[in-house]
C-alpha cells in the first residue's frame, strides 16, 4: 500500500490524499485553500467564475499533478469526500475532470453541497456520483480486487460527516478527517465508539488523522456548550430598538439551529443573508436535515438584500440578521454593512455576535482587526468567540488511537507545527517516529509493506 499525501500536510486547507493498492488508486478529499480565495465562498458583490488554471496559479488547489508524475492518474477509481467543508470538497469541481473514470462518493448532504457549488459555478462534471449513507458499506470492484469502503458516522461541525475505513487485499486504510468526539451533538447522533472498537479489533494498517489541534491539551467541548454560549450571548441583547446581527459558519447547520432557536425568543423576525448560507441551508433542506426551515427567510441577491436592509434601517429592532462574513471577508454582507455600503448604517448600541473564532491566518487576522476598528468607532457592541471548535484536540486523538490501534499513524490537516504534537502523543503511546508514526509533506509518497 502506498499513500500520496497530496495536500493539507503543510497548511490548513486543500486536503487531499491518494492511496494506491496494486493498480487501483482511491482519492480522499479534494479541498481548496481558503485564504487564497476567501471570496469564492463569501463574495456577494461579484460573480467570480474561477477556473482550474487561475486557482492553480494562486495556490488554491492541491497539487494533484504529482499523480501524473507517479503514473497514478489513470488508475484513480474513486474520489471519496468525507464531509462538506470547502477545504475538503472545494477543489473537486476543478479537478474531477482529470479522473473521468473515477466515481465521486459522498453522503447525501455532502453531495447536495457539491451540486449547489457546481450549479453556482456553472460546472458540469461527467463523473458518476454515488451517494452512500452514513454507517453503510460500498464495495468497489478494482482492477486488482475488491475494495470495501465503510462510512462510519462521526461528529464534527457540519452534517453527515464520516470516517472512511477502506478494506483492501493489502490491509485497512482509515481516513479520519475531520472530527471531534461530541457526545451531545445538537443535530445527529454521537460517534460510533463500538463500531470503531470493532474496526480496531479487526486491524487497521494506516490511520490518517486530523492533527490540527493535537497541541491543545484538552478534549474539544461539545456543540452543546456552544449552544449554551449562543443562548447566553443572544439573551444579553435587551435593547429592542437596536440592530442585532449574528454571523457564523454557513456550513454549521447545528449552530444555525441554536441561533434560530434562541432568535425566536427575541421576538425578532429571522433573516438569513448571503450566498454561502443559502447554499448550505438549501442542501440541508434537500436532504431533510434543516429543522428550522420554516422559521427563517433567506435572501441571497444583492438587490433584494439592499432593498430589505433599507427596511431594517428604519425598524432595526424588528429583525435578527444572520449573515456571512465572520472572518471579515471582503465583499461579504457583514463587511459591506460595516463599511456603510448598504442602506443599513450601524450606530451606537447596535449588536454583532460572532459565533466563530478568527481562523489563525494573517489574512483573516488583519481583516478582522480592520473590521473591529470600524465597529468601535461606531460604538457597536461586539461579542466574539461565541464558539466551540469542530476539531478534536489531543485527548480526542488519544481516544481514537486507543479505539483503532492502527499500525501506522500519519498526522494531517496542518503545518508541521500543528502535526508534530500528534507525533509526540503517538510517541507517548508507543509509536516510533519514522517506523510507525510518519510526518509527510505535500506530494510525498509513503510506502508500507
Ligand atoms: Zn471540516
Amino acid at each position: 500500500m502506498e499513500v500520496c499525501t497530496i495536500g493539507g500536510f503543510e497548511q490548513v486547507g486543500k486536503n487531499m490524499t491518494a492511496v494506491k493498492i496494486k493498480d487501483d488508486v482511491i482519492i480522499f478529499d479534494a479541498g481548496i485553500y481558503l485564504p487564497a480565495i476567501i471570496e469564492i465562498q463569501e463574495e456577494e458583490a461579484h460573480e467570480h467564475i474561477y477556473n482550474e488554471k487561475s486557482l492553480r496559479r494562486i495556490g488554491a488547489l492541491p497539487d494533484d499533478l504529482v499523480l501524473d508524475k507517479y503514473g497514478w492518474t489513470s488508475k484513480v477509481k474513486a474520489i471519496v469526500i468525507g464531509h462538506a467543508h470547502l477545504d475538503h470538497l472545494g477543489a473537486l469541481p476543478y479537478l474531477a475532470h482529470r479522473y473521468p473514470q473515477a466515481e465521486i462518493i459522498a453522503t447525501p448532504f455532502t453531495m447536495a453541497v457539491l451540486d449547489e457549488i457546481l450549479e453556482g459555478e456553472k460546472i458540469i462534471l461527467k463523473n458518476r456520483k454515488r451517494i452512500i449513507k452514513e454507517d453503510s458499506t460500498y464495495v468497489l470492484n478494482g482492477s486488482s480486487g475488491q475494495i470495501k469502503m465503510e462510512f462510519v458516522h462521526t461528529t464534527h461541525s457540519t452534517l453527515q460527516c464520516v470516517f472512511i475505513a477502506m478494506h483492501t487485499s493489502e490491509g485497512t486504510f482509515f481516513y479520519a478527517l475531520d472530527f471531534k468526539f461530541d457526545n451531545y451533538p445538537v443535530i445527529g447522533d454521537p460517534p460510533r465508539y463500538n463500531k470503531l472498537r470493532e474496526l480496531g479489533r479487526r486491524g487497521i494498517k494506516i490511520l490518517v488523522l486530523d492533527a490540527l489541534y493535537s497541541g491543545a491539551e484538552r478534549r474539544t467541548p461539545s456543540e452543546r456548550i456552544a449552544r449554551n454560549l449562543v443562548e447566553d450571548a443572544m439573551s444579553s441583547v435587551r435593547d429592542r430598538k437596536a440592530a442585532m446581527i449574528v454571523t457564523t459558519f454557513s456550513s454549521h447547520i447545528s449552530r444555525l439551529k441554536s441561533i434560530v432557536d434562541f432568535g425566536k425568543k427575541t421576538g425578532r423576525q429571522i433573516i438569513f443573508i448571503g450566498r454561502s448560507l443559502n447554499k448550505y441551508v438549501t442542501a440541508a433542506v434537500k436532504v431533510g436535515q434543516c429543522p428550522f426551515k420554516k422559521e427563517i427567510i433567506m435572501m441571497k441577491y444583492r438587490k433584494q438584500v439592499d432593498a430589505f436592509l433599507k427596511k431594517v434601517e428604519k425598524d432595526r429592532g424588528r429583525y435578527l440578521l444572520v449573515c456571512t462574513g465572520h472572518q471579515a471577508e471582503p465583499g461579504s454582507i457583514l463587511d459591506r454593512i460595516v463599511k456603510d455600503e448598504t442602506p443599513l448604517k450601524l450606530r451606537e448600541g447596535d449588536n454583532i455576535i460572532f459565533c466563530s473564532s478568527v481562523i489563525p491566518d494573517p489574512v483573516n487576522i488583519n481583516a478582522r482587526d480592520r473590521m473591529d476598528k470600524r465597529l468601535r468607532k461606531k460604538g457597536v457592541r461586539i461579542q466574539t468567540d461565541v464558539h466551540v471548535s469542530g476539531h478534536g484536540a489531543r485527548e480526542d486523538m488519544r481516544d481514537l488511537v486507543i479505539l483503532l490501534k492502527p499500525k501506522h499513524i500519519i498526522p494531517a490537516h496542518g503545518t508541521l507545527q500543528q502535526e508534530t504534537p500528534l507525533i509526540e502523543l503517538a510517541g507517548e503511546m508507543g509509536y516510533k517516529f519514522g517506523e510507525t508514526s510518519h510526518l509527510s509533506s505535500n506530494g510525498k509518497v509513503l510506502k508500507f509493506d
